[in-house]
């Protein structure tokens, strides 16, 4: 089965061609995060200007790289939520104009879902059931995949999300956007223990999340010392806070493996691609002998490859969308 899968959520346009749902024939990319530094941030309606200049060259990029023509695709997968409603109907007009012209079945995708689904292109072993902790720029979910396409979300973070907590930190410390990669890099100058920064837990709720605590806390220690004279290491700054987010992801993680029993574990989202995240799970898991799972970098960060795994075994189980697609911008995980 081969899958042409558009994405276009946020800052990204991106297309792929994917066969049965794993093997990556095409994935192209075309990222706005140059334009958008100059902000701070994604302005929306840059986003939705710029994906439409791109989509249709991303698309025929795509195509031409994986070598396939309209006629031997099966499907059309697409983004449709959740995300930035503007950045979202780009992608989903295009998906349904190429469906209509290709005579193609549409199937729209849950952006998370596309996520936890790029553990599927590298690892052609991975199966459900297993755990996923999802932490991407918008969302921090415990997640445990019943099969495909069968999701139920255990803990989820009650405020920031852990790669908003990175760039806002990040902004903080003056590195930019976006933070994560530049903390992740800037942590391995920096001792992880010079500062402690405070580790959130939510009562009665092991699973959950919570890092606007820890975000006011490094706002303050930077404010202190500045009203105190005292220069900033900004690299141990930078290491503690990592340190004290990764410590609480790996805690909640590792009790409901141990709790649900699974043998396999994933990560995914762009803060997935974070080096101490991954050394950090990789050790916890491998005490627990529970398989660890994480995708490339490439993977983690916003990509249409995962968009196409995922919508390969929503194609399987039957999931077909009419032409009256819609962006749905808040979109629930498991929703049709
Ligand atoms: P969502 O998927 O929730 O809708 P999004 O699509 O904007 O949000 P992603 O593309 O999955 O998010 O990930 C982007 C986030 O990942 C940003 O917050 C970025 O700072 C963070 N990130 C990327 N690389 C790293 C890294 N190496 N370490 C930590 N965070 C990172
Ligand atoms: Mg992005
Ligand atoms: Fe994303």
């Amino acid at each position: 089965v081969l899958i042409l899968a558009v994405e276009s959520s946020c800052d990204e346009t991106a297309a792929a061609v994917v066969r049965n749902g794993r093997e990556v024939l095409s994935n192209i990319i075309s990222s706005q995060i140059e334009l958008h530094k100059l902000y701070g941030g994604v302005v929306p309606e840059i986003a939705s200007r710029k994906h439409i200049e791109k989509i249709n060259q991303v698309i025929e990029e795509a195509l031409s790289q994986a070598g396939v023509g309209l006629e031997e695709l099966d499907a059309v997968g697409v983004t449709y939520g959740p995300g930035l409603v503007g950045a979202l109907l780009v992608g989903v007009s295009a998906a349904k104009a190429i469906s209509y012209a290709g005579r193609l079945p549409l199937v729209g995708v849950h952006h998370i879902e596309g996520h936890i689904s790029a553990n599927y292109i590298e690892h052609p072993d991975l199966e459900p059931p297993f755990a996923c902790l999802v932490v991407s720029g918008g969302h921090t979910h415990l997640v445990v995949v019943k099969d495909y396409g069968k999701y139920e979300i255990i803990g989820r973070t009650r405020d920031d999300a852990a790669g908003e907590a990175f760039d806002k930190v990040a902004r903080a410390i003056g590195l930019g956007y976006p933070g994560g990669p530049k903390i992740d890099k800037l942590s391995k100058q920096g001792n992880p223990d010079a500062i402690r920064f405070p580790k959130a837990h939510v009562a009665d709720a092991p699973y959950d999340f919570s890092f606007s605590g820890l975000k006011s806390a490094v706002l303050n220690y930077l404010n202190g010392c500045r009203m105190k004279g005292e220069q900033v290491v900004e690299a141990n700054v930078a290491a503690s806070f990592q340190k004290a987010v990764i410590d609480v992801l790996v805690e909640h993680s590792m009790m409901a493996v141990e709790e649900f029993g699974f043998d396999k574990f994933a990560i995914a989202g762009g803060v997935a691609s974070n080096s101490s995240l991954r050394q950090a799970m990789e050790k916890a898991c491998r005490e627990r002998h529970i398989g660890f799972y994480h995708p490339s970098p490439i993977f983690c960060t916003d990509n249409a490859a995962m968009i196409g795994a995922a919508a390969y075994y929503e194609y399987m189980a039957g999931t077909r969308h009419g032409l009256d697609l819609n962006a749905v911008p808040n979109l629930k995980l498991g929703e049709r």
